[in-house]
């Protein structure tokens, strides 16, 4: 419970300063001037009042009990410090300051000296080398902030480890008139984390949308169950930075080495159902209207507009994110041809005309509200001098006001001039957006939380036939020998285990034996090099295909004996199974969260189209269908242009297979299945790589 940091009822500053520009006298400031309900408390053994405010010499001399102690003293003070808290009975302590584990060993050793403190009084710590917290509910308004914005009441809640970039966020909803709730930036983590703050949002009655940034998850499990849990209940939308690799340079300097790989974060985000965001703009400009809009309850949208051209832009955003701009039903057709200007345009989008009057939206936004095949409304309003704008602007409010189905706003005018219409929007809670693209891509995201509380995530399949003991005997072997990368012999014992099927073979030791293994398996053969250091094998020379008889085999094979001069070298001697698709499906562990699953078009295609995509585990059901329908080259899969299909229900299960066997071997740092041969009927991997 965070209840006591966020809904503090004293607050009290050590390190209190009567400089005007020290953040021990901003923050007082801003306590007062948000119009803090409770008591304020300046520390500072120096002074006796500090911007009026009667001061005290200690926290111990406080004459109440103290929810939140601002802390904005140098670090080597901050363990005494708290200490002296603990006495006084201090529930929560923002440091303000810097100086800990971002400086490097001799901060972490302060911030693990005061973390001791904290924890034997049970004192909550946020940051240090952070902002802090606001709430701007009317029956608190605590600022225990040195930041500047100053936000009016509202139900967007913010959190964020880096301060610039919450202040970022805050600021650019306090440029669209729209409110916020909380706010939280919490700097080093060193106690109270992000996905404790987001959990906090998520019960928070009045808290409709919860915006987080990160730059890289410190514990991604948590992370994700936390964002599951409350993303289920309410909106969560997310950025994080450090895309590129000079991004996520300069994050890891900035959050201490937290930056993890892009790929991950984005894979949480989307099994956890956050709504995200590659760019700052659309994320606040989303919030603001999940903040005031219901979720759709579909894709379909209705567009209502005064100036064409402006909709077919945003009518390209919508159709290009896969949403539906329907035909409207007879009875809205005959309502708007009966009410609009005779040139109107009554077909979605309807255009209601540069001359198009208040009565004429409200009827449009009205039918469209009662028509069953629309979800969502798009109104483009561009602000002529001829029509009375301002109507038209009430009557749009009072239609968002019943809340029956979300609308966006693309408001085009010269802000300056129309105050009063630009205001009226405001006011009424009305998400303008001055761009119609970025008024479309706000509905999409509308749209996009629909489809995650829609979606089906699917079972883990419990796979009865596998034989965890046999694998993990043959992994921990090769580990015992110090080895990295399993014999092709071992591998495919380990496939066998967890039923993913693969072309048959043996393992020879000489060309004759590998002439004997041919004959065993039945012609025609492969043979393929083994050993350590022999990864690409066709690379290398190191692949035979298509070998029809025993002379074949045995020359081959001396071939290779000839070339690679390692004393290890096997033959590995697989049947020949030509003309299927070839399918890759690999697995990749992530520290801290498990393993990535990766599925595309393997063979030649791997390098060249990059078609692959990627699923953390456990992998369910409904996510490897998903996995197998993404795919840029999924008409492949079920068969075009006069080739067969492959079999689809056979892949499905070999990725859950394959999801599976890395969950029951952690130590398996990458493999891949590369081909698969895929047939109509059946499904064979006919190489595969392990490594630990
Ligand atoms: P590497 O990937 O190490 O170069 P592979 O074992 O994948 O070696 O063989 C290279 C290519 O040879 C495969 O992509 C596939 O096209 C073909 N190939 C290998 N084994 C078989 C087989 N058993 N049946 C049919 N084609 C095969
Ligand atoms: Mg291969």
């Amino acid at each position: 419970m965070l209840d006591s940091l966020f809904k503090p009822k004293s607050v009290a500053v050590i390190g209190a300063s009567t400089r005007e520009l020290h953040i021990g006298n901003r923050v007082i400031r801003n306590l007062v001037e948000f119009g803090f309900k409770g008591a304020i408390y300046p520390i500072n053994p120096g002074s006796d009042e500090i911007r009026g405010i009667k001061c005290y010499k200690s926290i111990l001399d406080c004459p109440d009990n103290v929810d939140v102690v601002h802390m904005v003293i140098p670090a080597k003070l901050v363990p005494q410090a708290v200490e002296e808290c603990g006495k006084k009975g201090v529930k929560n302590i923002i440091i303000n300051s810097g100086g800990f584990s971002e400086t490097g060993p001799e901060g972490i050793a302060i911030e693990k000296d005061f973390m001791e403190k904290a924890k034997k009084y049970g004192i909550r710590m946020l940051g240090p080398n952070c902002q802090g917290i606001i709430n701007s509910d009317p029956d608190c308004r605590a600022y225990c902030n040195f930041t500047f914005t100053r936000p009016d009441p509202g139900y967007i809640s913010i959190v964020s480890l880096s301060g610039g970039v919450a202040e970022v966020i805050h600021q650019g909803f306090s440029e669209m008139g729209v409110g916020t709730r909380f706010y939280a930036s919490n700097g080093n983590a060193c106690d109270i984390t992000i996905p404790e703050i987001i959990r906090y949002y998520g019960n928070d009655d009045k808290t409709r949308v919860v915006v987080t940034y990160v730059e890289g998850l410190r514990d991604p499990v948590n992370f994700m169950d936390v964002a599951t849990e409350v993303a289920g209940k309410k909106p969560v939308l997310a950025m994080k930075a450090g895309r590129t690799s000079e991004g996520a340079q300069a994050a890891a300097s900035h959050t201490g080495g937290l930056a993890k790989e892009d790929l991950a974060t984005d894979l949480i985000f989307k099994k956890a159902g956050i709504v995200s965001f590659q760019d700052e703009g659309e994320l606040i400009h989303a919030a603001a209207a999940f903040a005031s809009q219901p979720v759709p309850k579909g894709n379909r949208v209705g567009l209502i507009t005064n100036t064409g051209g402006p909709a077919v832009i945003a009518t390209d955003v919508l159709v290009g994110a896969g949403l539906k701009i329907p035909p409207l039903s007879g009875k809205t057709r005959n309502i708007l041809s009966e009410k609009l200007f005779k040139d109107a345009s009554i077909n979605n989008p309807v255009d209601v005309l540069a001359t198009g009057t208040a009565e004429h939206y409200r009827a449009a936004l009205d039918a469209m509200m009662d028509d069953d095949g629309i979800d969502c409304i798009y109104i483009g309003l561009v602000t002529p001098f001829f029509v009375d704008t301002d109507s038209i602007a009430r009557e749009i409010v009072e239609v968002n006001r019943q809340r029956k189905k979300p609308m966006v706003c693309n408001l085009m005018t010269d802000r300056r001039q129309w105050t009063e219409t630009v205001d009226i929007l405001r006011k009424g809670e009305v998400p303008c957006y001055s761009l119609p693209g970025a008024a479309a891509r706000v509905m999409c995201a509308l749209v996009a939380y629909r489809n995650i509380l829609d979606r089906e995530k699917g079972t883990v399949k419990d796979f009865k036939d596998t034989d965890k003991a046999a694998a993990e005997k043959i992994i921990k072997a090769a580990a015992a020998a110090g080895r990295k990368m399993l014999s092709a012999g071992e591998v495919y014992k380990i496939l066998e285990a967890y039923g993913i099927p693969a072309a048959p073979w043996r393992m020879a030791l000489t060309p004759e034996e590998a002439v004997k293994a041919a004959g065993e398996l039945g012609f025609p053969v492969v043979v393929k090099a083994d050993a350590e250091s022999i990864i690409h094998k066709s690379d290398m020379g190191g692949v035979a295909v298509n070998l029809k008889d025993g002379d074949a085999v045995k020359m081959a094979a001396s071939d290779m004996k000839g070339k690679f001069k390692t004393a290890d070298l096997k033959f590995f001697v697989q049947k020949f199974i030509p003309g299927g698709l070839e399918i890759i499906a690999g697995a990749k562990a992530e520290e801290g969260l498990g393993h990535i699953i990766m599925f595309g078009l393997g063979g030649i295609y791997v390098e060249i189209m990059k078609d692959v995509v990627f699923s953390l585990t456990p992998v369910t059901d409904a996510e490897a269908d998903e996995m197998l329908s993404s795919i840029k080259g999924a008409a492949l899969l079920s068969g075009a242009r006069g080739r067969k299909g492959v079999d689809r229900e056979k892949l499905l299960e070999l990725v859950q297979r394959l999801s599976r066997l890395v969950t029951d071997l952690p130590e398996i740092k990458e493999m891949d299945l590369n081909p698969i041969m895929a047939f109509e009927d059946s499904a064979f991997a006919v190489d595969a790589r392990i490594s630990l």
